[in-house]
C-alpha cells in the first residue's frame, strides 16, 4: 500500500534524500506535504513543481499545519528547536513521526515521549535506527545496554590544547558523513554524540548509566544492543542515510536497495577506541543534564546552538562551544519535572538563549567563563 508522507525541510540534507528515495519508490510513497525555512526558495519550488503535494508552505507555522495534516508518515527534517511544534503537531494528529529533528525531542522530553503512542516515533538518526533493528533480536527484559557509535569527528585523536585554533572550514570537514552544517559542527565538537545520548534514554526507556558511547571511527557499524546473555547485536552498512530514512518512512518494513550493503570482497577493518571525555566533554555534560532532566536537556541544546552560530560566524573559538554551554546549565535552576509544561521548555529555551548571548559576549570581552 502506497504511503502519504508529509517531508519537513525538504531542503536540508535529510529533506533531499527523503525525496530521492520517494523518486525511486513511486509506488511505495507520494508526497502529500512539502516545507522548508525559506533559505533555498529556488530548490523549494522545484520540488514543488515535482512532487506537486496537496500542501506546501515556508516556515514554522507552515511546517506545523503540515504536520497536523491527515497522512501516513511526518518526516521532521527540520534543524534545531524550531522543530518542536511540528513534533507536536504530529504526534497530536496521530500520524506516524520519522524523526530526524531529534532536538525536539530533547527539548520537551516527557513532555513529547508522553504524547507518542508507542511505536509512533519512529527514530531516524541512524544510531537510534540500528538499535531499533537490534532491538527486534529480543525483549525488553533481555536488554542490558546500548551501546551508540561516534565516529570521532575530524578532530578525533586530538588534546583539549590541539582544540585551540580549530577553524569554521576544518570543523565543516566531517570524515564519513555529509549533513546539514550545525550537525556536522555538533559531531565535531562531539554534542551531538551527548543530543544522542539523551534521545537514547526518551526513545528506549533506558536509564543512562546504561547507554554507552564508543568511538568507530568509519561509522559503518552505527550502533548496538548488549543482551543479558552477553551477547551483542550491531547494524552494519557503509555510511548512509538512505537506509535509515527508508526505515522511517516504512517501517516496520524494509525498502529494497534503499542502499548499497558492505563490500565483503575488499579488507573491511572495524576499529573501537574509548572516547576522551578530557578533549570531548559533551557527552558527559549531556548525561547530566539528562540526569537533571526538566528543562536541562532544552538548555543544553539552545546554548549549544547559539554557540555553534557564534562560532560560524566567528565570534566563539571552537574549544569555548561546550564551557559555554556548560556554564549556561550551571546557572539554571531546574524546575520539577512534574508540573512541567511545554510553555516552561519555551521560557527556558528563551532564557538559555540570551544566557549563552551574553556569556559570549563577555568572552569577546576577554573576560573568562
Ligand atoms: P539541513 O541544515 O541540511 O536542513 C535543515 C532543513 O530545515 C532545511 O530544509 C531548512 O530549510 C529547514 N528549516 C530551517 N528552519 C525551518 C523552519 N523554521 N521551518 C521549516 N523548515 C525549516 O539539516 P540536516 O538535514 O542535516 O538535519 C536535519 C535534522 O536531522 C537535524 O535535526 C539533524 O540533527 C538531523 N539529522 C541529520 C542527519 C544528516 O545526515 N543530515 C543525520 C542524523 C540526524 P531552508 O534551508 O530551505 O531554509
Ligand atoms: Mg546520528
Amino acid at each position: 500500500m502506497r504511503r502519504d508522507v508529509v517531508v519537513l525541510g525538504s531542503t536540508g540534507s535529510i529533506g533531499t534524500q527523503a525525496l530521492d528515495l520517494v523518486r525511486a519508490n513511486p509506488d511505495r510513497f507520494r508526497v502529500v506535504g512539502l516545507t522548508a525555512g525559506g533559505s533555498n526558495e529556488e530548490l523549494f519550488e522545484r520540488q514543488v513543481a515535482e512532487f506537486a503535494p496537496a500542501f506546501n508552505g515556508l516556515g514554522e507555522d507552515a511546517s506545523t499545519e503540515a504536520a497536523g495534516m491527515a497522512c501516513d508518515v511526518v518526516l521532521n527534517g527540520i534543524t534545531g528547536a524550531v522543530g518542536l511544534r511540528p513534533t507536536l503537531a504530529a504526534l497530536d494528529a496521530g500520524n506516524t513521526l520519522a524523526l530526524a529533528n531529534k532536538e525536539s525531542l530533547i527539548m520537551g522530553g516527557p513532555l513529547v515521549t508522553a504524547r507518542a503512542r508507542p511505536g509512533q516515533i519512529v527514530p531516524v538518526d541512524s544510531e537510534h535506527s540500528a538499535v531499533a533493528q537490534c532491538l527486534r533480536g529480543g525483549t525488553p527484559e533481555e536488554v542490558r545496554r546500548l551501546v551508540l557509535t561516534a565516529s570521532g569527528g575530524p578532530f578525533r585523536g586530538r588534546s583539549r590544547e590541539e582544540l585551540a585554533e580549530v577553524t569554521v572550514e576544518q570543523a565543516l570537514q566531517h570524515p564519513t558523513w555529509s549533513m546539514g552544517p550545525v550537525i556536522t559542527i555538533n559531531s565535531a565538537t562531539l554534542v551531538n554524540k551527548g543530543l544522542e545520548v539523551i534521545e537514547a534514554h526518551l526513545l528506549f526507556d533506558l536509564p543512562f548509566d546504561r547507554i554507552e558511547v564508543v568511538v568507530h571511527p568509519t561509522s559503518v557499524v552505527h550502533s548496538m544492543v548488549e543482551f543479558t546473555d552477553g551477547s551483542t547485536l550491531l547494524q552494519a552498512s557503509p555510511p548512509t542515510m538512505m537506509i535509515p530514512i527508508a526505515l522511517g518512512l516504512a517501517w516496520p518494513d524494509r525498502v529494497p536497495d534503499a542502499a548499497p550493503g558492505v563490500d565483503w570482497t575488499k579488507p573491511e577493518t572495524w576499529e573501537f577506541f574509548p572516547l576522551d571525555d578530557d578533549a570531548f566533554p559533551a557527552v558527559s555534560l549531556a548525561r547530566r543534564a539528562g540526569e537533571r532532566g526538566a528543562t536541562a536537556p532544552a538548555v543544553y541544546n539552545a546554548a549549544n546552538e547559539v554557540s555553534v552560530e557564534a562560532f560560524m560566524t566567528g565570534r566563539l573559538r571552537f574549544i569555548d562551544i561546550v564551557p559555554t554551554v556548560s556554564h549556561v546549565l550551571a546557572n539554571h535552576d531546574v524546575p520539577l519535572e512534574e508540573h512541567l509544561t511545554i510553555e516552561d521548555i519555551l521560557a527556558a529555551d528563551t532564557w538559555a538563549r540570551e544566557e549563552a548571548r551574553l556569556a559570549i559576549d563577555a568572552a569577546t570581552n576577554g573576560e573568562t567563563l
